[in-house]
């Protein structure tokens, strides 16, 4: 049995990952990786649903027992992805979806590069600017932070495999949906 395929969608805060995630996983047959993390939960967020919500302590633990494909402080935060999950899933040939920041993603990519890594492009920077000011889910000060962080992480686009341009959420889901195509039928997959 072949592998399943591993697909990692990141890009910056207020690219619309999140969204196109959300109907990646209604469309498709993919399985999502829910990550750990220490961040406080939000407002109608479910623990072992959005997030696994543990202590700094647990997290800690966590990371010396090797339990993460990798790891990041992300915003002062400290979010992981747990390994045998995504590997069981693999190994049974089906399907993950990780939505994980940059930093996340090239460590990954080192450790598995037979990983699809898709970066989603905002369809502007001024949209960019609107779409973190309006989640105001934090701080002004938060906020100001992503949105710097958003700029200087457009660069990194280059380092996937594939950009993904989120105009609408409809042509993004098409796009990623056709990739996700093509990856499938490469003849050199695992
Ligand atoms: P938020 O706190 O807004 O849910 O997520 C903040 C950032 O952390 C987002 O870019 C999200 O994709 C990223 N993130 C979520 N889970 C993980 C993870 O397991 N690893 C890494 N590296 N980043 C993550």
């Amino acid at each position: 049995m072949s592998k399943g395929l591993l697909i990692v969608i990141s890009g910056p805060s207020g690219a619309g990952k999140g969204t196109i995630c959300k109907e990646l996983l209604k469309e498709l047959d993919l399985n999502l990786s829910i990550s750990a993390t220490t961040r406080e939960p939000r407002k109608g967020e479910v623990d072992g649903t959005n997030y696994f919500f543990i202590s700094k302590d647990k997290f800690q633990e966590m990371l010396l027992n090797n339990e993460f494909l990798e790891h990041a402080e992300v915003y002062s935060n400290y979010y992981g992805t747990p390994k045998e999950y995504v590997f069981d899933m693999l190994e049974e040939g089906k399907d993950v979806l990780l939505e994980i920041d940059i930093q996340g993603a090239l460590s990954i990519k080192e450790i598995y590069p037979d990983g699809v890594f898709i970066f989603i492009l905002p369809p502007s920077m001024e949209e960019l600017k609107n779409r973190i000011e309006k989640r105001a889910t934090e701080t002004k000060e938060a906020m100001i932070k992503r949105l710097d962080a958003a700029y200087k992480e457009l660069k990194y686009v280059f380092k996937y495999d594939y950009g993904v341009l989120n105009d609408t959420v409809d042509s993004a889901v098409d796009n990623i949906n056709s990739i996700i195509k093509a990856e499938k039928c490469k003849v050199n997959r695992q």
